[in-house]
């Protein structure tokens, strides 16, 4: 480390309060936006307050419990999947369980290795570090926090050129929580140093009425048991889209009518939202026709569906494809992605059949 970042280790943290901000106003985005504030309200404190998940919440039971009958603290834990299904909410649920602080930051937000120096050397016994979007930590960075995961040790270089000379910091034992949407860019030798690794799969629709039952007893909203499952179909088994929508057809029925929900208050609401039967908005459906229709159904690279309908191919990627492929309305083959025929069916369009290029 240079001594440059050992000065920069002075200043503030590069602690963030939550995720940056996501410019896209999509109602069904399952990336946090800034009216989600509110969701806070709702988080889950305890692990048995946590709905779904069951593989992940029992894997976690067993290391928390292990982790306080040796009265050491947790391993460090990796969660992946699609954005807005709960690796957050785990992350401060682990805190509470274990009884420690914890302290929220983003790969971003630390861009020098000084800054990832400060945070730990604040860090106390136990203590959590929550890094979300942990991909995207820069090299430097990540070379800081391998001996950090390991040994506990933070490796500064004092001086420059011949007289530089190396000295070892002991850190507090504490533990890392990673949360990253894309588990093929995390390093090999970051990936090895997480004790735990958890994959967060998209909800049932099961849980997701229990979660939209849940959070409307706690916003006071009146609901009926069809309203419920109109909006958990709709959500795209995402808890985060969930609640939005949730608040979405609250106002709507306070506006429009007496304020319960009902399943034809939620579909109205719904409607107006642009939001289909199975929760596929706009942006959606224009993935799937650019690729049925500009590109004979493919297979297309996820570049050019993303040039054609003027979108990043990254919030493609992390974005809409991980529901289109749960549904099975997407392929993903070595030459690009491509639509099944539910795809066609679902948008009301006939499908090719033979002349469909074959799928590898
Ligand atoms: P991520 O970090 O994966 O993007 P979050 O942890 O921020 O997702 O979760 C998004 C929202 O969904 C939170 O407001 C949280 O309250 C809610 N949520 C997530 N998982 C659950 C769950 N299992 N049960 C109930 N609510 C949940």
């Amino acid at each position: 480390m240079q001594d440059r970042d050992a000065r920069s280790a002075q200043r503030l943290p590069a602690i963030i309060p939550s995720m940056p901000e996501e410019s896209s106003d999509r109602v069904v985005s399952p990336k946090r936006r800034p009216d989600d504030r509110v969701d806070y309200a709702l988080r889950p404190q305890k692990l048995d307050e946590l709905i779904g998940q069951d593989k992940v919440k029992e894997n976690l039971a067993i290391l928390i419990m292990a982790a306080k009958k040796r009265g050491e603290p947790l391993d460090h834990c990796l969660f992946y999947g699609p954005p807005g299904l709960g690796k957050t909410t785990l992350s401060h649920v682990l805190a509470n369980e274990m009884s420690v602080n914890i302290k929220v930051t983003a790969g971003p937000a630390i861009e020098r290795p000084g800054d990832l120096a400060s945070i730990l050397t604040n860090l106390r016994a136990g203590d959590i570090l929550f890094i979300d979007e942990v991909h995207r930590l820069g090299k430097a960075v990540e070379e800081v926090l391998y001996p950090a995961m390991e040994d506990y040790a933070l490796d500064i270089v004092i001086g420059k050129g011949p007289s530089a000379r190396s000295i070892r910091l002991k850190l507090p034992k504490f533990t890392l929580v990673g949360a990253t949407t894309r588990l093929a860019l995390i390093s090999a030798p970051m990936r090895a140093r997480f004790g735990a690794v958890f994959r967060l799969d998209f909800y049932e629709q099961a849980a997701m009425e229990m979660i939209v039952r849940r959070a409307s007893e706690k916003l006071k909203a009146p609901i009926d048991p069809d309203g419920v499952a109109e909006i958990a179909r709709r959500a795209r088994g995402t808890p985060r889209v969930a609640l939005r929508l949730l608040r979405r057809v609250r106002d709507f029925a306070q506006v429009r009518a007496d304020g319960a929900i009902t399943q034809a208050i939620a579909r109205d609401a719904l409607k107006l939202m642009d939001i289909d039967d199975l929760g596929l908005d706009d942006i959606d459906r224009r993935v799937l026709k650019a690729i049925i229709e500009k590109f004979s159904g493919g297979p297309v690279g996820l570049e050019t569906i993303a040039a054609s309908i003027s979108e990043e191919a990254d919030t493609i990627m992390d974005v809409y494809e991980p529901y289109l492929l749960q549904l099975g309305f997407l392929d993903r083959t070595p030459r690009g992605r491509a639509a099944t025929k539910l795809a066609y069916e679902h948008l009301g369009l006939a499908y090719p059949g033979d002349e469909q290029p074959k799928l590898i």
